[in-house]
């Protein structure tokens, strides 16, 4: 149990931000040797993780290899993977993922009872497991019910952090954070006594049209970077490809799995068209099937292109695909019998807080995992199904460090500075128009291509906003809406920056100026805060 410190802190051995796959792994493990406060901003399932539909990739199948799965991931990752980091990922994902199982996650299975394993783009080898389209939930559903109950693990839904605590002492240590209670208004300082564990996802809702749901605000990055962590690569924002093109749809995701089982991409004439832009035709990677159709939809002036299911048996679509089949029919589309309109939007963060092999960040007691992370895994371009599994993977190597260590610091309250006087304040911003600008200059002029101009048009409007943002915080209520925005607006100014200092195109970072990709450009680029609005460069993870 947790020792209470008062009414405005309380202290665990581990304070967990974020309830997706990697704050529940890294809870549930940690869980055996400490306390836990597992502090998610939404009800415990509103995650991404959730959302996640194709599956979760892990070498199965006897044709293939740790070997296929590495290099597939480092072509994908365009030269920026760091391979170390891949090779953990690859050699200890199928372990990873025979605990999910064992934990009650329940995967496709063929016939013969072995795992059914799709493939999808970017792959060379069926490996990805899956639950139907919903695979994301299933896992979600297993872990939530792993931690449910569980004596060391205490859940603060609808407590949503604002910034993480630093100890005043020399070593600077991360010590905790400040959390606001969505509920009831109160802010409540959390103090760990081993580890403050950063889960809290990406942030496509920097974007107008995302896939993400509304959790991914990009709050992990932006407190990590306010608090002095190193943030890297954030310029490679992957778009889906394939996106319901629908008024009503909100960006619903049509999963990669569908080219997987035989999808073609086609224009509205039934023209196929990938095989113009690369070799491998569907199954290319996401990022030049993203470029594909937005030069399509360019050239032909089309709102969207099509993905044509058709040729495959009804009955087999719906069974493999119930829920993405279900949707579109919600909207008048029967996939099985019409090709279904689709545009790409904005839907992973390659880039992140930077950490190392065991999600140790650059800060004294931060840890971090997930999509909130840049571990070195994807580069410059995630293949497909290998987040899930970033996760699971590095969630466990962050535990393993606490498994055997039993250092702990309790944190002295004295020590930590308290949260700034918000009591009192009756303002309450408007903040709406503030985050719509914001998506709007990111769509306009940080989208799937980029120029010089158009990332300085961004960087202009961004920098208008943010002293607005600054102003609303200074003086406002701390609510939901505003702390989200200030998370947003610097999220944004983080993507728009590392965008400006990469003068190639590589991966998923495509700008008119630089169409090469060139070796000199074959690095990271590192941001950490120097100022307040200062963002300075610096030259390795
Ligand atoms: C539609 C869709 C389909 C996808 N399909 C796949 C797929 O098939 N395979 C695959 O590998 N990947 C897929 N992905 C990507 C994958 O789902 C995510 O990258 C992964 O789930 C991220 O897990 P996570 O634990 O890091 O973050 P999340 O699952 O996003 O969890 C983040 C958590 O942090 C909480 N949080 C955020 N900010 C705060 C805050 N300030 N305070 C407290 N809590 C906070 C959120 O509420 C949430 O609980 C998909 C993503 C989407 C959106």
């Amino acid at each position: 149990m947790a020792e209470l410190q008062g009414p405005e802190a309380a202290l665990f051995d581990f304070v967990v931000m974020g309830s997706g796959i990697a704050g529940l792994t890294f809870a549930l493990k940690v869980a055996a040797v400490g306390t836990v406060a597992l502090i998610t901003k939404k009800d415990r399932s509103d995650s991404n993780t959730n959302w996640a539909q194709g599956g979760i990739a892990g070498v199965m199948a006897p044709d293939d290899s740790f070997d296929l799965h590495l290099q597939d991931t480092l072509i994908a990752g365009a030269g920026l993977c760091h391979e170390d980091a891949v090779r953990a990922l690859v050699t200890e994902g199928p372990e990873r993922i025979r605990e999910l199982i064992a934990l009650g996650t329940h995967f496709n299975k063929e016939s013969d009872g072995d795992y059914a394993l799709t493939q999808e783009g970017g792959h060379s080898r069926r490996r990805i497991l899956y639950n139907n389209d919903l695979t994301g939930r299933e896992i979600e559903r297993a872990l939530v019910e792993s931690i449910h109950s569980h004596p060391s693990i205490s859940v603060y839904e609808h407590h949503l952090a604002i910034d993480l605590a630093k100890s005043k002492d020399d070593d600077e240590r991360i010590c905790g954070a400040y959390v606001l209670d969505t509920l009831d208004g109160e802010i409540r300082t959390f103090l760990a006594t081993r580890a403050v564990f950063l889960a809290t996802g990406g942030c496509g809702a920097v974007y107008t049209h995302t896939t993400n749901p509304a959790i991914a605000t990009g709050d992990g990055v932006a407190m990590a970077f306010r608090a002095g962590a190193k943030v890297a690569n954030m310029e490679f924002i992957q778009f889906h490809p394939t996106t319901l093109y629908h008024p009503a749809a909100r960006s619903f995701l049509i999963s990669e799995a569908v080219r997987g089982e035989g999808g073609i991409l086609r224009d509205r004439t039934g023209r196929a068209f990938m095989l113009d832009y690369d070799e491998r035709g569907n199954l290319a990677p996401r990022d030049i099937v993203a470029r594909a159709i937005d030069a399509e939809c360019k050239k032909q002036n089309e709102p969207c292109m099509f993905l044509d299911i058709t040729h495959v048996d009804a009955a087999e679509i719906q069974h493999r695909f119930p829920n993405i089949y279900a949707r579109c029919l919600s909207y008048g589309i029967d996939m099985a019998r019409e090709p279904i309109p689709v545009v790409p939007a904005a839907h992973y963060m390659c880039g992140g807080v930077v950490t190392d092999l065991h999600g140790r960040t650059s800060l004294p007691r931060l840890f971090a995992s997930g999509e909130v992370t840049c571990t070195g895994v994807h580069g410059a371009n995630r293949l497909a199904s290998n987040s899930l599994l970033e996760g699971l993977v590095f969630s466990h190597r962050a535990a393993e460090l606490f498994l055997t260590n039993t250092d702990h610091t309790p944190p002295l309250l004295e020590h930590v500075p308290p949260f700034r006087p918000y009591r009192g304040r009756v303002r309450v911003a408007d903040t709406e128009a503030l985050k719509q600008r914001i998506q709007t200059a990111m769509t306009k002029f940080v989208g799937i291509v980029r120029s010089d101009q158009r990332l300085q048009q961004a960087a202009t409007a961004l920098q208008v906003i943010m002293d607005e943002v600054d102003h609303l915080y200074a003086t406002c209520r701390p609510t939901e809406d505003l702390l989200e925005l200030r998370n947003l607006a610097l999220t944004a100014q983080l993507i728009v920056r590392s965008a400006q200092q990469r003068k190639e195109s590589r991966g998923l970072h495509t700008t008119t100026n630089y169409p090469e990709t060139l070796e000199s450009e074959n690095h990271d680029t590192v941001l950490v805060k120097r100022k307040r609005t200062d963002f300075a460069v610096v030259g390795e993870l």
